[in-house]
């Protein structure tokens, strides 16, 4: 096979909001086990990798002093895993354009980790097959392979494992992003607590998390209606604990004309369906009205996973 190395990749990856997260018992690993509904929405990081002497990275954007520039960067991570695979040299500078809000529940660290595994990719000429794209993506981190696919998908096991799902329409989203982060593994320790301290016990039963028929048939039929009344996010309560003033935020979107509010993940940003554009639009006026986000992005969905965007030749 013929590779082509280039000098310079752009790829565009986009942020995801789960429609529906349900969460099962934590497992011995520490990870549980999850029916994980995701949906990828249109709002992108941009991720260029550079030919360079040795593996750099930097980042702008509103929240970029809030991303880590070392080698626990997940971009910088799956340069490395992809390099090691290949017995090359991870020579890169990789900038991210950020405009995922940071620790905020929408997959943006997950999001860099693909965009740079794909950019690399296409850098050094590999080809590697979407199969071992994927296996990397999940060694990554339980949010990446989805990162790289894009559309929708229902994870199962820690979220990795994806069947992809199909959406029969266009559904309009605003995300009011908090102020600060919320860290996802003391969202679920959270979880942990409150699910033990509801039934009394430390080793309490947890349902089997299973995806909502209903919900599937909603997003294959691209129903915005019937996709509201089937949201669920099993983290919301842990969220609201950490973030009580997010309830406030959540009644906000509604009263403006949300068909359904919840947390994005693990939050803190929060996510409100709307039946259109031009509600979107008014809900996320409202929302900046209210003070209780620090901002209110307007988002359609389905959005494509990480696509490469823009290429300059090695020699070029
Ligand atoms: P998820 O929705 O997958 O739980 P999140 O959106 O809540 O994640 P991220 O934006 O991915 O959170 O950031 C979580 C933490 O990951 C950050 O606080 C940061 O320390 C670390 N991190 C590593 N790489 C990145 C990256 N490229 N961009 C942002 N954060 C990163």
């Amino acid at each position: 096979m013929s590779v082509t190395r280039r000098a310079q990749v752009r790829v565009r990856v986009p942020a995801k909001v789960n429609v529906q997260l349900a969460v099962g018992a934590a497992r011995p690993d520490g990870f549980h086990d999850l029916a994980n509904v995701f949906l990828a929405v249109g709002l992108y990081d941009e991720v260029t990798v550079t030919d360079a002497d040795a593996l750099t990275i930097t980042c702008a954007g509103r929240d970029a002093d809030q991303v880590p520039l070392d080698r626990t960067n997940l971009a910088a991570r799956a340069a490395e895993l992809l390099a090691a695979r290949h017995g090359i040299d991870p020579r890169v500078h990789i900038h991210i354009a950020k405009d995922i809000p940071v620790a905020g529940g929408m997959a943006g660290g997950s999001a860099d980790g693909a965009g740079a595994l794909l950019a690399c990719d296409a850098l050094w000429g590999l080809g590697s097959p979407r199969s071992e794209l994927l296996d990397i993506c999940a060694e990554l981190g339980s949010d990446v392979p989805f990162s790289l696919v894009g559309g929708a998908a229902l994870g199962t096991g820690r979220g990795e494992r994806l069947t992809e799902l199909e959406v029969g329409g266009e559904f309009h989203w605003v995300f009011a992003v908090a102020d600060g982060g919320l860290s996802t593994p003391a969202v679920y320790r959270e979880f942990d607590r409150l699910t033990a301290s509801a039934s009394g016990s430390t080793s309490a039963p947890v349902a089997e998390p299973v995806a909502s028929p209903a919900l599937l048939e909603a997003l294959r039929t691209g129903d915005a209606t019937a996709l509201a009344a089937t949201l669920a996010n099993d983290l919301q309560p842990a969220a609201l604990s950490l973030r009580p003033g997010l309830s406030a935020t959540l009644a906000a979107g509604t009263a403006a004309g949300a068909l359904a509010a919840l947390v994005s993940g693990s939050g803190p940003t929060t996510a409100f369906l709307t039946k259109s554009p031009e509600t979107a639009a008014e809900v996320a006026e409202a929302l900046l009205a209210s003070g209780t986000c620090r901002t209110a992005r307007v988002a359609p969905s389905p959005a494509a996973g990480a696509t490469v965007v823009g290429a300059t030749a090695a020699g070029a």
